[in-house]
C-alpha cells in the first residue's frame, strides 16, 4: 500500500491589509489606484483545481483573497541541473551561484577553485578522482537542505530534486484587491509571491547557513532549486517564464506579490532599469498602480519587502 505524504503549506499575508487607504494626498493617487489580482494570467495547468475567492481574517479584517493551489513545478522551462559531478564538467552541467551582485556558473572548474573564490581553505568539495560531493538522495537532501547541515554533508554541492516532493501542495492566499500601505514590512515564512507557473519567489537563499557548512546550494539556470520546505522556488529572476507584455515601453510583468501587487522584470524594452524604486523595490504608475520591479539575478533578492 502506498503511504503517500500530503504535505500542505499554506502561505498568507497575515495582517497586511487595511480595508481603507489613510491617505486622500492627490500626489498618492496612483499608488491608492489598486489594480485587482487578473487570475488569468496563471497557466492553468499549473494550477490544481480553480482558483477560488474566499474572504480570508487577515489580522481581524475580513478580505477577499483568492486561494492559489500549486505543486510549485515549472513546466515551461526543465528545472536543474544544479551540481557538476566532476571538477572538468563544463557550465552546461550545473546552475548558477551569485556573490556580491554578480552570477557565476557553477562548471566544475568553479567547484574546484571555491577556496580561492571565498578565500577560505576549508573549501574542498571534490575528491582526488576528481568527483564532486553532491547530496545524490532524498535523504542527504534532507540532511544538507537545512540551517544546521548534518556534519556528514558539510563540504557538500546540496542538490535537492523536484521528485523528492513533488507531492506538496502550495496554497498562496493573495489578497484580489491590493491595497498600497505607507509603511513597509517584512516577509513571513514562505514565499513572498508566485510566477504565473505556480512556482513560489522566496525571500533571499540564506546563504550564511549555506556557506558556513561549506556548502553551496547552485540555483538552475532559471533561478529556481528546490528545498524540503517549499519544493521548487526561485530566488531569482532570469526571463524563463510567461511574461504579459505591456503596452508602452515597460518591463513586462512576471508574477504577484503575496499582497496582490504585481511583480515586474528588471529592464523595459529599451534595456534600462526602472527609476526611484523604494525600500522594497516597488514604485507607482498610472497604467499599473504600485508596483514591483524584481532584482537582478546576483541579487539574491526579487523584492526586498511588501508594501501591501
Ligand atoms: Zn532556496
Ligand atoms: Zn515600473
Amino acid at each position: 500500500m502506498k503511504n503517500y505524504c500530503l504535505l500542505i503549506i499554506t502561505i498568507a499575508l497575515f495582517g497586511s491589509c487595511k480595508l481603507k487607504p489613510d491617505s486622500n494626498n492627490a500626489s498618492e493617487n496612483s499608488l491608492q489606484n489598486s489594480i485587482p489580482v487578473n487570475k488569468s494570467y496563471f497557466i492553468t495547468d499549473n494550477i490544481i483545481g480553480e482558483i477560488i475567492e474566499e474572504m480570508v481574517d487577515l489580522r481581524g479584517k475580513q478580505t477577499l483573497c483568492y486561494l492559489i493551489k500549486s505543486k510549485s513545478q515549472a513546466s515551461e522551462h526543465k528545472m536543474g541541473p544544479w551540481c557538476p559531478r566532476h571538477i572538468e564538467d563544463g557550465k552546461e552541467k550545473a546552475g548558477i551561484w551569485f556573490d556580491d551582485g554578480k552570477v557565476y556558473d557553477v562548471s566544475g572548474h568553479f567547484i574546484a577553485e571555491l577556496n580561492e573564490f571565498y578565500e577560505d581553505e576549508k573549501w574542498k568539495i571534490y575528491n582526488e578522482d576528481g568527483s564532486i560531493n553532491v547530496t545524490d538522495s532524498k535523504e542527504a537532501c534532507l540532511g544538507a537542505a537545512k540551517p544546521d547541515v548534518e556534519e556528514e554533508y558539510k563540504n557538500h554541492c546540496v542538490e535537492c530534486l523536484p521528485s523528492y516532493f513533488e507531492n506538496q501542495i502550495s496554497t498562496f492566499v493573495i489578497p484580489v484587491n491590493p491595497i498600497y500601505q505607507k509603511s513597509s514590512q517584512r516577509f513571513g515564512r514562505g514565499g513572498i509571491g508566485l510566477a504565473f507557473n505556480g512556482v513560489k519567489f522566496d525571500p533571499p537563499a540564506p546563504t550564511h547557513a549555506i556557506l558556513a557548512a561549506h556548502t553551496i546550494a547552485p540555483l538552475d539556470d532559471h533561478g529556481g532549486h528546490v528545498n524540503p520546505h517549499g519544493g521548487y522556488h526561485y530566488h531569482a529572476v532570469t526571463g524563463s517564464t510567461k511574461e504579459i507584455e505591456q503596452k508602452d515601453n515597460h518591463a513586462p510583468m512576471i508574477g504577484y506579490a503575496i499582497d496582490g501587487f504585481g511583480i515586474y522584470a528588471l529592464l523595459d524594452k529599451k534595456g534600462n532599469k526602472p527609476e526611484e524604486l523604494d525600500e522594497c523595490g516597488g514604485h507607482s504608475d498610472e497604467e499599473r498602480g504600485y508596483h514591483y520591479h524584481a532584482g537582478a539575478p546576483g541579487d539574491n533578492q526579487i523584492i526586498k519587502c511588501l508594501h501591501g
